[in-house]
């Protein structure tokens, strides 16, 4: 195998103790206290005759052992391990402290401190890329951000506007991008309809917060500062696109398809800080491969330009609630686009989405 240095730029390693007690229902709190519930009820589907159910359940339960482990720490050896040694990670906290179920256990605070220390540990430091959070309803003058930028050395950015505030909130607009774009930070934003969202927030506003369109303004007013928009739009998109029928007149993405937005924006040349990961969305492999594929091999300028915005990106640990492991996406995609395009996504791309090059 030739000597690809992978730079995962989307995963996560926040515990149920960064989560607030009460998400997403405060009756599932018995679950998350005792997981062997859950593998209970699986084993009683497969009694039963239930396979697919039982199937989805031990998802699940994989999912929330992730999530119950003690650290940072354990959850990275856990997806270190579907990796060549030299791979490095994006890591990805979240803040859920204002998004309506109460506060987590955890400040977010020490959840930047907790990741910061990940990065000095002698063995595996080298394999974190720490980025702060921020959500501005909890740290209007963005304090923390930059103390985690400043002080603990973060390395760029991540938003969730779908927990409820939009991507140009003049707090953001005022006391974080200009400076992030000044010192050449990356942003990392959630683009997708589908994951964690506001308690008080109807789909349609969530979606609005969202959608590639909300960052026209950002880009406008900061045309250096490098954007990726996760999930190249997410599931629900992908699959309004592979298969147009659509059922319910007002699904939105069929008409005002994310996945295609953001490869006209990026493909035109007008948004040369925009980027996007393939994260998530691509562990329905098969399904997406074939379309991913073409968009990326084209030989039209467009075409090109889309090569060198698309970053390599997995969103471990929510993928443990998919079929494929880590490791299996991984090595099928990089037989599917070949080694020189894998190379493009997986080493060259994020490197210069990080300003490392
Ligand atoms: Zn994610």
């Amino acid at each position: 195998m030739s000597d690809i240095r992978i730079i995962n730029c989307h995963i996560h390693l926040f515990t149920g103790k960064h989560i607030p007690e009460d998400y997403p229902y405060w009756f599932l709190r018995p679950l998350k206290r005792m997981p062997w519930l859950i593998r209970l009820l699986a084993g009683l589907m497969c009694l039963i005759g239930q396979h697919p159910a039982a199937e989805k359940l031990d998802r699940l339960h994989r999912f929330q052992k992730e999530s119950q482990a003690g650290s940072q720490k354990a959850i990275l050896d856990n997806v270190r391990r579907h990796y060549p040694d030299n791979t490095r990670f994006v890591v990805l906290p979240m803040d859920l402290s204002a998004f309506g179920y109460g506060r987590p256990e955890v400040s977010l605070a020490r959840q930047h401190d907790e990741l910061a220390e990940l990065t000095r540990d002698p063995d595996i430091g080298k394999a974190v890329i720490p980025f702060a959070t921020i959500d501005p309803r909890a740290d209007p003058q963005a304090t923390e951000l930059w103390r985690a930028v400043n002080q603990l050395g973060f390395k760029g950015v991540k938003i969730y506007p779908r927990l409820g505030f939009a991507p140009d909130d003049p707090r953001l607009m005022s006391h974080v991008y200009p400076k992030m774009e000044a010192h050449g930070l990356p942003l990392m934003t959630h683009c997708s309809r589908g994951g964690v969202q506001g308690r008080e927030l109807s789909d349609h506003r969530a979606d609005r917060f969202t959608e590639p369109q909300a960052y026209l303004s950002i880009m406008r007013a900061h045309p250096r500062l490098r954007i990726c928009l996760a999930h190249f739009g997410g599931q629900k998109d992908w699959a309004a696109y592979v298969n147009p029928d659509q059922e319910n007149p007002l699904a939105d993405e069929y008409t005002r398809n994310w996945q295609v937005q953001i490869r006209r924006m990026i493909g035109s040349g007008n948004y040369p800080g925009l980027w996007t990961d393939i994260s998530y969305t691509l562990f329905h492999f098969e399904d997406y491969v074939p379309f991913l594929r073409l968009f990326l091999m084209g030989d039209e300028p467009e075409d090109e330009r889309l090569r060198k915005r698309v970053l390599f990106g997995s969103d471990f640990y929510m993928t443990r609630q998919e079929e494929l492991s880590e490791k299996a996406v991984c090595f099928r995609l990089r037989n599917a686009l070949g080694e020189e395009v894998f190379r493009q996504i997986a080493e060259e791309n994020p490197a210069r989405w990080l300003g490392e090059t």
